[in-house]
């Protein structure tokens, strides 16, 4: 095998990323290393593109970005035997200690000690990414690359999704970014009554109807309560996924819920942001927040959904060859597109 590749890197601390050769990793005895066939571009991808506040605190230089991606084993630390060379891949790309409370708990979602590839450690936008073994989530022959590609982000909406019961509930999704309309898409796999999803972006709207069947609102045009009033609501929505980061959003959303609503929030404000916590009070709502995915209760759940007709392919608006990054994240930041997947083959 050869022992350079090609990586997209931030080697500098500043604005961009650079497509360098890198050495193919080494494994150790517990690690594999998957031939990275597709990847997808992430908002976090962006920050660290933009090299923003965030970025410049947490992401280390020189590193490899990405985290997410599907692609196929091609070695095998010594102590791996329950994996199997050529087996197809994604995983879970937050690695975890397993010394916390949470962990030895079986919670390793909640471990503190948690670093991300691609953002602490070496990632995934390469021809070769060392994985530990217990981070592998196999692919069954019906999951595509593309597809596989996207888990990371579909285990986002759907760990928050099915953050509470779901069945034959009014749901409010805030937000149709990818994250946002993958979350509808859940909600209305799994039996929910009404869907609605926000967006003050046309485009975006216009993409949730292609890949859901779901209620679309431009909030910057019309009021939620209008369409509580159409759909026939006797309140307001019982379920409230909040995907946008965005203070009105929430507060639109608060506004839109029924008494004892229950609010899962996956979408990262910027900074701190005023909330009207009397409302929240008043309507004794339930809020929990939502970070990654569940090692690997989410894995199993998606996996088992999408063998089960749950389809987000159309999720995924624009595909390039990895060395055609840049078109890749400017297709990102204009800030329309659904999944931008990078080919690595
Ligand atoms: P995105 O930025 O692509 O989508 C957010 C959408 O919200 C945009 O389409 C934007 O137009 C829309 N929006 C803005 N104002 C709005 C309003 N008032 N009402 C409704 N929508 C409004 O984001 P994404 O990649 O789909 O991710 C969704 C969110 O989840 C982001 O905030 C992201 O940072 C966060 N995230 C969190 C985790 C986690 O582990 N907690 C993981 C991944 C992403
Ligand atoms: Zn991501």
């Amino acid at each position: 095998m050869r022992n350079t590749m090609m990586a997209l890197e931030k080697t500098h601390p500043r604005e961009g990323l650079w497509w360098v050769e890198a050495p193919v990793p080494e494994i150790g005895p517990d690690d594999v290393l998957i031939r990275v066939k597709k990847t997808g571009i992430c908002g976090t991808d962006i920050h660290i593109w933009n090299w923003d506040e965030w970025a410049s605190a947490t992401v280390p230089t020189p590193l490899i970005t990405g985290h997410e991606f599907a692609g196929e084993i091609v070695d095998l630390g010594r102590n791996v035997n329950d994996l199997a060379l050529g087996q197809r891949c994604s995983g879970e790309g937050h690695l975890i200690g397993k010394t916390s409370r949470q962990s030895r708990a079986g919670k390793f979602h909640l471990d503190p000690a948690t670093r991300g590839i691609g953002v602490n450690e070496q990632g995934a936008f390469a021809e070769y990414l060392r994985l530990p073994a217990f981070n592998v989530v196999p692919l069954p022959d019906g999951i595509s690359d593309d597809v596989g590609a996207i888990l990371d982000p579909l285990g986002n909406a759907v760990h928050t999704a099915l953050s509470f019961d779901l069945i034959g509930e009014d749901v409010l999704v805030t937000g149709a970014g990818p994250i946002g309309i993958m979350a509808a898409a859940v909600a209305r796999h799994v039996g929910a009554r009404h869907v609605v999803i926000t967006d003050v972006n046309p485009d975006r709207l216009a993409l949730a109807e292609r890949v859901a069947d779901v209620v679309t609102v431009n909030v910057a045009e019309r009021e939620l309560s209008e369409i509580i009033g159409e759909l026939g609501m006797a309140q307001g929505f019982d379920v409230g996924l909040e995907m946008s980061g965005n203070q009105q959003a929430l507060d639109q959303m608060v506004k839109a819920m029924t008494m004892g609503g229950r609010i899962a929030m996956l979408g990262i404000p910027p900074g701190k942001s005023p909330v009207d916590w009397s409302r929240i009070v008043f309507k004794a709502i339930t809020i929990k927040g939502v970070y990654g995915r569940e090692i690997f209760e989410t894995w199993y759940k998606m996996i088992a959904m999408l063998e089960n007709g749950l389809d987000v392919s159309k999720v995924i608006t624009h595909r390039f060859r990895a060395e055609e990054f840049e078109a890749g994240f400017a297709a990102m930041k204009a800030g329309s597109s659904g999944k931008v997947v990078l080919d690595w083959t």
